[in-house]
């Protein structure tokens, strides 16, 4: 059978897993289905690709588990046209997931060797997303603010200048600890000044996010 046939079938393999796991959302799983994310890892891993499991990345980095894709792409309740602004855009992969969702993405990468290589891709599979190479603690003023917000890498606590950067009926997702493992949690902007913060009840092991640039 052909490559990308025998993929796309691992694809579809893999989509019944994370449907397994509880992921409902059908955006989110026709995404996951679409996305090519051996282009994502290195070379020689393409059928390890549609395994649900991380994948180490350039730069000490790892492009997460499908399953944790899907979960945080699905807390988000991600609309058309939603302005998104991710941070730790590390392989690119979970910024072609939310731009196949028909959101309108940013996102940001502290690492240049990987902020470089999610262009090329960016570019390469044609997905007009607004990539920065930057500190992910400033968010991104300029095209502030955000109906969503997504946190790709651990974090002690949630900066309020991202909280600033977030529009009321907005949502962010992130994983919040201290130690190895942290909580998903999910902030909804309620009015200017309230909050209302709510937990995935699952633990996540995220890299963590780390203040300036490389
Ligand atoms: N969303 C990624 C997975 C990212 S892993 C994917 O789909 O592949 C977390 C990423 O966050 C790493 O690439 C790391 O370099 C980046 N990162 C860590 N701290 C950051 C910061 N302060 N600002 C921006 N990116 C950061």
């Amino acid at each position: 059978m052909e490559e990308s046939l025998i993929l796309k079938g691992l694809r579809n393999i893999l989509v019944e897993r994370l449907k397994e796991k509880g992921i409902k959302d059908a955006n989110v799983l026709n995404a996951i289905a679409k996305v090519q994310r051996h282009l994502f890892i290195p070379k020689g891993f393409e059928k390890q690709a549609y395994e649900d499991r991380p994948f180490s990345i350039a730069g000490g980095q790892t492009i997460s588990q499908p399953f944790t894709v899907a979960i945080q792409t699905e807390l988000l309740q991600m609309q058309r046209f939603d302005k998104i602004l991710e941070i730790g855009t590390g392989s690119g992969y979970q910024a072609v997931i939310l731009a196949e969702m028909g959101a309108n993405v940013h996102t940001i990468e502290r690492l240049q060797e990987l902020y470089l290589g999610a262009r090329r891709i960016f570019r390469q599979l044609g997905y007009s997303i607004n990539s920065y190479w930057g500190d992910g603690y400033e968010g991104k003023e300029s095209f502030a603010p955000f109906k969503k917000i997504l946190i790709t890498a651990a974090i002690p606590q949630i900066p309020q200048k991202l909280l600033d950067q977030l529009a009321v009926g907005g949502r962010l997702v992130a994983p919040v600890g201290e130690g190895n493992t942290q909580v998903m949690t999910i902030i909804d902007r309620i009015s200017e000044n309230e909050f209302n913060t709510s937990r995935y009840n699952d633990l996540f092991r995220f890299v963590p996010m780390l203040k300036g640039t490389f």
